[in-house]
């Protein structure tokens, strides 16, 4: 099946329910309006001329209204570009020209924007839909008002690509990840045999849909189980606790500097969190022991998920009813996939306790990179397995841990020095609000552990404090040897630490 017949192809069951919640405003759209809503969509733009092969681009934070355009796209045939909200007008054109879209989906504030990225040279979007409407454009009221049969388009799951949606660029250029309506259909089934989300869950959607993580595993895994999906634009400490609590949402899907924030922010203890019963965290490292201080402070189970845009995305996860796992991996393998630890060097398989690059492979690993033949040949082997670039560790039981990148271990005389490592643990610091790690080079070019720490406000912390907390806890090749204060570490909108970032600021 593709990925609008599994989502509504039967919502009779559920047709009342709540689909989509504003987490603002509280408007609501029920799992009968989201589906009719879609039909129109598709409608629409079939009537328009869009059709199977066709791209059409989403640019827009999370509102219900998100939903409506992103199924509609694919409900038409079409696949759809997810594009990151914080992108500037060249950024955006650059994803709109690569992946070839043809229309593009908005909102009002973001229209400067979306016009100068539609005019720039090589850009073939011949129409802007602002959703919440603007003068010369049609809005999604206008799509609505058709009166056009839904499109009768028949998905070959197997080869019909759904979206195009782009790495977060951490480690470089953001690149496309083509992933059909199987790859998205096979991470949905395989995720929901573990967690317990139904139709009496309520799901926080903080965490953006342009991004896999927010699409498939907040969004679209929600959406098939039929729970109520609550909508928030970006993360606001002050609202994000708002919504929770008036919300009552009982699993919250985050990145780890949320995890940060909740385990040291004050303002934490005014709100009533009861609500949230399961705290979910991906897309960077989780720290086992900031995990812990969550969990004491507001007394909710947490859990890690491990994965990436290439893998739709998931495919390691704690599952809900495994307590027995440490909130410091990133749990088992999931249902109908495999995994190796491989040494990069050899390409032998290393032992358990070894640590090696994450090679998997399954029915939800992309079909590969667009445009980009060399990296696609980079990343996937003949045999189908496809080379993370992360290094782990497992265990006897199968637990896996990621210790860090490939790319970004640093290396020390010989020795390899885990950046997120040593980032855990400056955060066990009470003084230390926020840090990062990477390699420089010393004065006589060896590669050096460097911190970037920012401190808690008011806080009074030297470097060489900082230098001396490391050098307590780990061994004498880990110590950081540099330090810098900052007042905040960038970080992409997937919440990630842009290392790539800091490294540039040193030359
Ligand atoms: P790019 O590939 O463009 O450099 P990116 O790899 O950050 O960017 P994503 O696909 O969003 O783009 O992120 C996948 C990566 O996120 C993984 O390869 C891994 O490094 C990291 N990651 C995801 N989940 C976890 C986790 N639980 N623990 C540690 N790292 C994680
Ligand atoms: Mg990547």
């Amino acid at each position: 099946v593709g990925l609008p017949e599994l989502l509504f192809g039967d919502i009779s069951g559920r047709a009342a329910n709540p689909a989509l919640v504003d987490g603002s405003s509280g408007r609501t759209l029920s799992y009968g309006e989201l589906a009719a809503m879609v039909d129109k969509v598709a409608a629409a733009l079939a009537a328009r001329g869009v059709a199977k092969g066709d791209v059409v681009g989403i640019f827009s934070p999370n509102t219900p209204f998100y939903a409506v355009a992103f199924h509609g796209i694919l409900r038409a045939g079409a696949a759809a570009t997810t594009v990151n909200s914080l992108y500037t007008a060249d950024e955006l054109a650059s994803q709109l020209r690569d992946s070839g879209a043809t229309r593009l989906f908005t909102i009002s504030a973001f229209l400067d924007r979306a016009e100068a990225a539609a005019k720039a040279e090589g850009v073939r979007v011949s129409e802007i839909v602002v959703m919440d409407g603007a003068e010369g454009h049609p809005s999604l009221a206008d799509l609505l008002a058709t009166d056009a049969a839904p499109p009768d388009v028949v998905i070959n799951a197997e080869t019909d690509l759904a979206v195009l949606p782009y790495s977060s660029g951490t480690t470089g250029r953001a690149k496309g990840v083509m992933l059909t309506h199987r790859n998205l259909v096979a991470n949905i089934l395989q995720v929901q045999q573990l967690i317990d989300v139904g139709e009496h869950t309520r799901v926080l959607a903080m965490l953006p849909f342009f991004h896999i993580y927010g699409m498939q595993v907040t969004m679209n895994a929600a959406l098939y189980a039929g729970a109520a999906v609550v909508t928030m634009p970006k993360f606001e400490l002050p609202e994000f606790l708002r919504v929770v609590s008036e919300h009552r949402t009982d699993r919250v899907y985050i990145a780890p500097p949320v995890a940060v924030a909740l385990a040291k922010h004050p303002i934490v203890d005014s709100y009533d969190l009861s609500p949230m019963k399961v705290l979910f965290s991906g897309a960077a490292p989780l720290d086992e022991e900031l995990a812990a201080a969550v969990r004491a402070r507001l007394g909710c189970t947490i859990r890690q998920g491990y994965g990436m845009t290439e893998m739709s995305p998931v495919s390691h996860m704690i599952p809900d009813d495994r307590d027995d796992i440490s909130i410091g991996t990133v749990g088992v393998i999931i249902p109908n996939m495999e995994c190796k630890l491989v040494d990069p060097g050899t390409g032998e398989e290393v032992g358990e306790g070894v640590p090696g690059e994450l090679w998997c492979k399954g029915p939800n690993v992309m079909a590969g990179y667009l445009n980009n033949r060399d990296a696609t040949d980079a990343t996937l082997d003949t045999d189908g397995f496809l080379h993370t670039g992360d290094v782990a560790v497992i265990d006897a039981d199968g637990v896996v841990s990621i210790v860090d990148r490939v790319k970004e271990l640093i290396k020390y005389k010989g020795y390899q020095v885990p950046p997120a490592e040593l980032e855990a643990l400056l955060l066990t610091h009470p003084l230390i609000a926020d840090a990062a790690v990477i390699g420089v080079r010393d004065s006589e070019g060896e590669e050096v552990p460097k911190a970037f720490v920012v401190r808690q406000q008011a806080a009074e912390l030297d470097a060489a404090a900082v230098m001396a907390f490391v050098a307590e806890k780990v061994a004498p090749y880990k110590k950081v040897r540099v330090v810098e204060f900052l007042d905040a570490i960038p970080k992409s909108a997937s919440g990630k630490i842009l290392r790539k970032d800091l490294r540039a600021r040193e030359n």
